[in-house]
């Protein structure tokens, strides 16, 4: 028996495991991806990965690293919100900047490609400091509750950029695209032509998801792999594992050929469970320690725009320190189309 067989064979002999995994005891109807339990404690621990990996359960990483780390990012904005325009500039002159305050409120002199939000290279310089890679989640759906987000066919240059170098691409699947399989595939149609390749990962807006629904619309749509699966109002692991799965849909009493990669850290819902640079920190560490001991990996999303916005600046502080950690604690600092490869290949 090998990987994915163990890891079925194991958690049916678990009757606990099996409902923590299947998330039977979750609003069947959630959808926002909020966690709605009491014990917060609980969700802090892998759980069904710690058990998987003492019922042999085993994984290995490529040149000899330990655990991985899948770095992410979901691009909501390629300028700056007005919001943000706002909130910056109070910041910059808050802190005396005044170079920076110049540049927030007049980088559009220079021409729409100077704006901010475009960053993907300084991202990616960033990361390769570290050893590490990330995945880009873009943005085509038409409709959003907030206000039209961009056109994906104005940044193609910059697409093809982040293939180039070795990144990733996926798409950031629409508020309401979550139960909808027309626009997920006219969204990942729409990506596609702008990128010039094949799209197979996918994350939705706001962690919008139904279980099992959503997974059965993607693999539908031709994903191979989703990274939706975590939470937006606290951080944590949402069914015990920090491991990708192939989920089981109670509808069919099968096993889905999609894979997931879950999420386990989105840099608001850290910051909304603490604003302290020190506490968020400890959180942090902690699951990177959890994921390590067990192998695993551990999933974090850190929007583009907070590496290139005053406000946010300790946010960003964490994210190096997740890189600078990660390299001394030698994890494989990767994106989710390697990791989801990784998975594949090996059959776990
Ligand atoms: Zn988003």
């Amino acid at each position: 028996m090998k990987g994915n067989e163990i890891f079925l064979e194991a958690l049916r002999k678990d009757t606990e495991m099996w409902d923590a995994f299947t998330g039977k005891n979750e609003n069947p109807n959630l959808v926002s991806s909020k966690y709605e339990g009491n014990d917060r404690q609980k969700i802090m621990v892998p759980a069904v990965s710690e058990y998987l990996t003492h019922h042999g359960y085993q994984v290995s990483y490529p040149d000899g690293k330990r655990f991985a780390i899948c770095l992410t990012h979901d691009v909501d904005d390629i300028y700056p919100p007005l919001s943000h325009k706002a909130l910056s500039c109070l910041y910059s002159l808050i802190s005396l900047d005044i170079p920076r305050l110049k540049q927030d409120l007049f980088w559009e002199r220079k021409g729409r490609k100077s704006s901010p939000y475009l960053n993907f290279r300084e991202i990616m310089d960033l990361e390769r400091k570290y050893g590490a890679k990330s995945t880009f989640y873009f943005m085509t759906a038409l409709r959003d509750p907030v206000r039209f987000r961009y056109n994906i066919g104005e940044i193609k240059d910059e697409l093809r950029e982040i293939v180039k170098s070795g990144w990733d691409v996926g798409l950031h699947g629409g508020y309401y695209s979550y139960d909808d399989p027309q626009a997920i595939q006219a969204e990942k149609d729409r990506l596609e032509k702008a990128l010039g390749k094949e799209v197979i990962g996918y994350r939705n807006h706001y962690l919008r998801f139904k279980v099992p629904d959503t997974w059965a619309h993607l693999e539908k749509c031709g994903f191979l792999f989703d990274t939706t699966y975590g939470y937006t109002n606290t951080v944590g692991f949402r069914n015990g594992l920090c491991h990708p799965f192939r989920p089981f849909n109670p509808k069919t009493g099968n096993q889905m050929k999609i894979f997931e990669i879950p999420l386990h850290i989105m840099d608001g819902a850290l910051f909304d469970l603490t604003g302290n640079y020190q506490q968020a920190w400890q959180i942090t560490e902690n699951m990177i320690d959890r994921a390590a001991n067990c192998s695993g990996i551990l999933t974090v999303l850190w929007h583009n725009s907070v590496f290139n916005c005053p406000f946010r600046a300790k946010w960003k502080k964490i994210y190096e320190k997740i890189l600078e950690y990660g390299q001394k604690k030698n994890a494989w600092m990767t994106s989710s189309t390697e990791i989801w490869g990784w998975w594949k290949e090996h059959g776990y």
